[in-house]
């Protein structure tokens, strides 16, 4: 196949995001391909997480492509798999080696997987040469090679040279320009698999086109990396509802006691405007009006219930108190479209898990459009087996979050527009 170079790409920063996300939901699908008798190189996310005995944690993502590999299997072709896996920093290291994912797959797919110890040279080039129609082949870590994070294109060309089309199913790595998600569309067609599809359409309509009451739930450690969403979203959001870390930046900002809870001291002038912002903006940014709070954060410690503001000057605002519970679950209850990134509290310890799992059981019952963005709010929307009453969970933590700020993915601006 000759040299393929798809048109334009995208470089724009769009602060609101809204056009980004209907161009980026614009890219051409695997299922407008023809992919009878073709070889194709499918970058899937297979970074999942190892326990010691380098048994896989969780198989959830290899899980969530299975529909684009068997599609792509049903339509007679070959599949070569790509994925990276940990961070070997650009050499070979035996644990993060992808075996225990080609069994997994093996057993999930009900079809031998041959697992090459290569991703390039001429064992791989020979192998995937000769792959007849239903073959699956899972190529090694691609960041074994410092090249892959490099967007090495003579790298690139290397695993392009392997096969006849591209798929991007890796929403996971979409925010990272790395040789095997940007790199081979310069010398392949390249077309999004179904997961990424999905990933754009469900993110997508939060931007472009959300049932209103729209409510976001923001929480988690840190304000600084919630910031880019906080001001995408307050422009789209009738309220914001704020929990976890982060509440003790925004208290700070208005002047209220927070004790010795996390707070980003360089964060607090902008928190302070994205309040004023959002009055503007008619958006109301909720904050909690009760803490859980103790002197340590561990399980076993006196835990006191005290209000907004009012945190002694030794201790930590760990969780929300009932009263925001209850604010929160009223205002939950009236929404259309939830988004929800961050646990409301230290959810990994019992003490302080009542928050988010209070809010967690009110959306697996919503009627509500309920989106999840990656990372621990996964977590723990799994450790409370409710994850299969959202109607989107997705596997991209980094990613959903940059695309929700308006920044453009591109791995996904270097795949080729529909016609
Ligand atoms: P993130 O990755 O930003 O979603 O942050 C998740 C982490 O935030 C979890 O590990 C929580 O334990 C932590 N977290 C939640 N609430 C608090 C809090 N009040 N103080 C400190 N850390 C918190």
């Amino acid at each position: 196949m000759g040299i393929f170079l798809p048109g334009g790409g995208f470089s724009l920063i769009y602060r609101g995001g809204d056009k980004l996300a209907a161009m980026q939901i614009r890219k051409l699908s695997v299922k407008d391909l023809d992919l009878k008798d073709k070889r194709v190189l499918v970058r899937v996310d297979f970074n999942v997480s190892l326990d010691e005995e380098g048994k896989i944690r969780d198989d959830t993502r290899i899980r969530a492509v299975l529909p684009t590999i068997k599609y792509i299997l049903e339509e007679g072709a070959s599949l070569i798999l790509l994925s990276h896996l940990g961070r070997p920093g650009g050499k070979v290291v035996e644990k993060l080696r992808l075996n225990p994912v080609a069994h997994r797959l093996e057993e999930l797919i009900g079809r031998p997987v041959l697992k090459m110890d290569e991703c390039v040279g001429n064992r791989v080039r020979q192998t995937t040469r000769g792959t007849k129609p239903g073959d699956i082949v899972l190529l090694e870590n691609t960041r074994f090679h410092k090249e892959e994070s490099q967007n090495n294109p003579e790298f690139a060309r290397k695993l392009a040279d392997l096969a006849d089309l591209f798929v991007n199913d890796a929403f996971g790595a979409a925010h990272r320009a790395h040789a095997s998600t940007v790199g081979v569309t310069r010398f392949l067609p390249a077309a999004a698999g179904l997961l990424m599809q999905r990933e754009l359409e469900m993110l997508g309509e939060l931007l472009t086109n959300p049932r209103i009451p729209f409510v976001a739930i923001l929480g988690g450690a840190k304000i600084s990396d919630k910031i880019g969403i906080l001001h995408n979203f307050l422009k789209r959001c009738q309220d914001i509802l704020v929990g976890g870390g982060m509440t003790y930046t925004f208290l700070k900002a208005e002047g209220a006691q927070v004790g010795r809870s996390l707070v980003e001291e360089e964060k607090i002038e902008e928190a302070r405007e994205i309040l004023k912002e959002a009055s503007g903006e008619g958006c109301r940014i909720r904050l909690p009006l009760d803490h859980l709070v103790a002197r340590e954060a561990r399980d076993g410690v006196g835990v006191r219930l005290v209000d907004r503001g009012e945190i002694p000057p030794d201790y930590l605002g760990l969780d929300i108190g009932p009263r925001t519970i209850e604010l929160f679950s009223g205002i939950i209850r009236e929404a259309r479209t939830i988004f929800w990134n961050g646990p409301l509290g230290m959810f990994e310890l019992i003490s302080f898990s009542q928050g988010t799992r209070a809010i967690a059981e009110l959306l697996a019952e919503s009627g509500a459009t309920v989106v999840i963005g990656g990372g621990e709010t996964v977590s723990a929307v799994k450790k409370l087996g409710i994850e299969g009453k959202m109607t989107h969970v997705s596997t991209g933590g980094g990613a959903s979050l940059s695309f929700l700020q308006g920044i453009e993915l591109p791995a996904v601006a270097s795949l080729m527009d529909k016609k």
